[in-house]
């Protein structure tokens, strides 16, 4: 019974610190709201804690009247998580503390080659980076790779990676290096766990980047399918007949929506692309004027299928902030359904999504080792 008791109070402290690391920072009286705790039981939960030195006071919310609110949160150099990126050709590593802070990153041009010496060479710039930063070895508590194919998590296999060229690869070599705990997601849900993880309990993630891809979340968690392959966004028919995709289908929302087909028309990388969209380039605004167009096709689609906020990311999305209103004008054309297009969001962590998303997973069970 004791025993039983015991487990009740660990488990109540661990959803209070969860829930204090999802809102980055929160007050007493919303915790007891939101977590139906009662205030007294609150308190005590929250006292220890303070006490235990996981949570602290981090300033107080303005009050209309009566005493300040003092906003708590999760207090930041108790562990950090280094977060991995790897694409074809970059490789991007970020520094991430235990209130969900990006204390250093850094994007390398490297290109994938998947041998000893490429993962020592990723190894070294993870350590390099936790030196610059002061972080010790010992406060360094795992390594969450993010990889532009499908995975299989709970295996440590990669599945297939068409970026990458490669198949049914063991991702097992990566823990002999880093001698810490290492995990596996696929880029888009990594990106997704970063761009949603304090927005509502339900949205849609659409990644495009050099290729289209995407995660659902639902109910707070991610929905990977029956064999890790939902949200498969890239490969939905937007043309009947249309043009070939890698898959070997026609007309996938891929061939039309991806980076790769900007960088193609810009004749160099995204960012000629939007300096001569800026220039106001004839060729090149027919071209995002196109592009804008089966953008719209894909979000309505996503919205009719799931009925909850679609989030804007991976290159592309990185861009959009900008095209907003052009953006916003074609899917009020397409949707009949909605009044206005305050579902569509875009995505705050740019090109560091995946990797920061990445991180997720370890923080979390860390707050459970409590
Ligand atoms: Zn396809």
């Amino acid at each position: 019974m004791r025993a039983n008791i015991l487990e009740i109070k660990k488990q109540n402290k661990i959803r209070i610190l969860k829930y204090i690391s999802r809102k980055g920072s929160t007050s007493k009286s919303e915790i007891s709201t939101e977590l139906k705790l009662s205030m007294p039981t609150t308190l005590q939960y929250v006292k220890e804690l303070m006490e235990s030195g996981l949570i602290e006071e981090t300033g107080s919310y303005e009050s209309t009247g009566g005493r300040k609110a003092k906003a708590l949160s999760v207090v930041g150099d108790l562990g950090y998580v280094a977060g991995v990126d790897i694409t074809a050709n970059h490789l991007t590593v970020v520094l991430v503390n235990t209130r969900k802070e990006i204390v250093a990153a850094e994007r390398f041009r490297m290109c994938y080659a998947g041998d000893m010496e490429y993962n020592r060479a990723v190894c070294e710039k993870v350590f390099s980076l936790a030196e610059q930063k002061e972080v010790s070895r010992e406060k360094l508590m795992g390594v969450g790779f993010s990889y532009p194919g499908i995975i299989d998590s709970d295996q440590e296999i990669l599945l297939r990676s068409h970026i990458l060229g490669i198949s049914n690869v063991s991702l097992r070599n990566w823990k002999p290096l880093f001698q810490i705990p290492c995990s596996f997601e696929n880029d888009a849900n990594c990106a997704a766990c970063a761009e949603l993880d304090d927005a509502s309990e339900n949205a849609v993630y659409l990644s495009l980047s050099n290729t289209v891809g995407g995660a659902v979340y639902m109910h707070g968690q991610l929905f990977p399918g029956e064999n890790h392959k939902s949200a498969e966004f890239g490969h939905m028919v937007i043309k009947k007949d249309g043009k070939t995709c890698y898959c070997g289908k026609k007309g996938c929302a891929d061939v039309y929506c991806s980076a790769a087909v900007l960088q193609k028309a810009g004749e160099g990388n995204l960012e000629d692309f939007f300096e001569k969209l800026r220039r106001k380039d004839e060729k090149i605004l027919e071209v995002w004027n196109d592009y804008l167009e089966d953008l719209a096709v894909m979000i309505v689609n996503l919205r009719m299928a799931f009925d909850c906020d679609i989030v804007l990311g991976g290159y592309v999305g990185g861009y959009l902030e900008e095209f907003r209103t052009e953006l916003d004008l074609k899917i009020l054309e397409q949707n009949k359904f909605d009044l206005d297009t305050s579902y569509v969001k875009i995505g705050r962590y740019k090109l560091l999504s995946s990797a920061y998303g990445a991180t997720r997973k370890h923080i979390d069970s860390f707050f459970e080792t409590i």
